[in-house]
């Protein structure tokens, strides 16, 4: 029999936070053996259940949500995120520029699908939410890192982007709140960065669903916001800040000066088209976490369940020797550095299995986020304070052996 081969559009397609070092650790589940897991950001499944709002009309709905809808989605939650572009104050939004997706990531592949030939290129941030490393790829594009500085809270280095654009860049991502690092960037930060697209003619496809996981009172700007006259595609859904990833509820705003993009819109227009649409119930239950109240809010304002997550893994991370942590910001995640010196990682995909074997505690390598050094790892700070207090104890312990190997 022949082979049956992948296809060669994959060869540069990963996504290591579902990879192998996971598998194994299904594998061990299968075996019995209990993991705590700091490897995905699956709010619901850490008991954050979504706003019963949000659920008492998702079963309301469901009855009546069974057919198929416009390919952008219904009217009505579209004007719910119409209504939300206005609060943010993203300027000349209509219901024509809202898509509604199966969350985020679909209309994420579909942004890049819809622009790239073989040979473009889009900027990315490393360390970056790896799908739009993937997507670009698999999109026949290129993805070109860009910086962000562990030293200056992880910002961008917009130093480095600049360096980075060439004739063929078309895009650039940013990823504000950021997963892996909880970075919230400043708005002289986002200005940067919108007069560096204006100057360069570059789409900006901003990433903002964790717009509402805030610490410590921050306050979040959407970079659509400041870029009137730049072409922005702006991400968002409620699968962090309503604590429902597994409805696959998501919307993308088209925004910015459109002139020039007529094409390039028909073309998002179409592949809208051909996957029909998202899914019903989950467009609804957009409209109703708009119109309500229960965010996320509650969880991380001081002293909320997501504070004081956030604080122990960083409090404990940071008594380890040889482990640093910039304390995030925002989002659900912190990717801390492991001193060189100290821990000579030559693989760190290695080094998340070794933990795995040993302790039990399921992580996500550095490298997985494109980061070019194995000398960082994600670690996901939604457990309770128990499995985390454990969890982090067990990963100092191993890094204690790993030091005296
Ligand atoms: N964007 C970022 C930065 C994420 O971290 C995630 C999920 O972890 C997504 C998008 C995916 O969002 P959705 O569940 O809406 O597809």
């Amino acid at each position: 029999m022949k082979p049956i081969a992948k296809s060669s559009k994959l060869a540069n397609v990963g996504y290591d936070i579902r990879g192998p070092v996971l598998d194994k650790a299904r594998q061990m589940e299968d075996e019995g053996q209990k993991i705590i897991k700091l490897n995905i950001g699956n709010v619901a499944a850490f008991g954050l259940e979504p706003p019963d709002e949000i659920v008492q009309d998702m079963i309301r709905n469901l009855p009546h949500a069974a057919g198929y809808t416009d390919s952008k989605g219904l009217f009505a939650p579209r004007k719910a995120v119409v209504h939300y572009c206005q609060e943010k104050h993203i300027a000349g939004v209509t219901v024509d520029d809202v898509y509604l997706g199966n969350g985020a990531s679909e209309l994420i592949a579909m942004s890049m699908n819809a622009l790239l030939d073989a040979g473009d290129e889009v900027l990315i941030p490393s360390p970056d939410y790896p799908l739009y490393t993937a997507v670009v790829a698999l999109s026949g594009g290129t993805p070109v890192h860009y910086h962000c500085d562990e030293g200056s809270g992880w910002m961008p280095d917009l130093a480095d982007m600049r360096a980075k654009v060439t004739p063929r860049t078309k895009a650039l991502v940013i990823i504000n709140p950021n997963n892996p690092t909880g970075a919230l960037y400043p708005v002289e930060v986002l200005q940067g960065i919108v007069e560096l697209a204006r100057q360069h003619q570059l789409i900006i496809f901003a990433d903002e669903i964790y717009d509402k996981t805030l610490y410590d009172g921050a306050q979040h700007t959407s970079i659509a916001s400041l870029a009137d006259d730049v072409l922005c595609l702006t991400f968002n859904g409620l699968s962090k800040n309503y604590r429902s990833c597994g409805y696959r509820a998501g919307w993308m705003v088209v925004s910015g000066d459109k002139r020039h993009a007529k094409d390039y819109i028909e073309g998002l227009n179409m592949l809208a088209s051909m996957r029909l649409c998202a899914n019903t119930p989950g467009q609804l239950a957009i409209q109703t976490a708009l119109g309500g109240y229960q965010s996320i809010k509650d969880l991380v304002a001081p002293g909320g369940r997501l504070a004081r997550q956030r604080d122990l893994a960083y409090s404990l991370l940071t008594q380890i020797p040889g482990v640093s942590v910039v304390k995030p910001s925002a989002a659900l995640y912190m990717f801390p550095r492991l001193d060189p010196q100290m821990y000579p990682i030559q693989d760190d995909q290695q080094f998340a299995y070794e933990l795995l074997a040993e302790e039990k505690v399921l992580i996500v390598q550095g490298t997985g986020f494109n980061w070019s050094a194995p000398d960082h790892f994600r670690l996901v700070f939604l457990p309770n304070t128990d499995d985390l207090t454990e969890a982090v104890g067990r990963i100092a312990r191993f890094l204690d052996h790993y030091r005296k190997r």
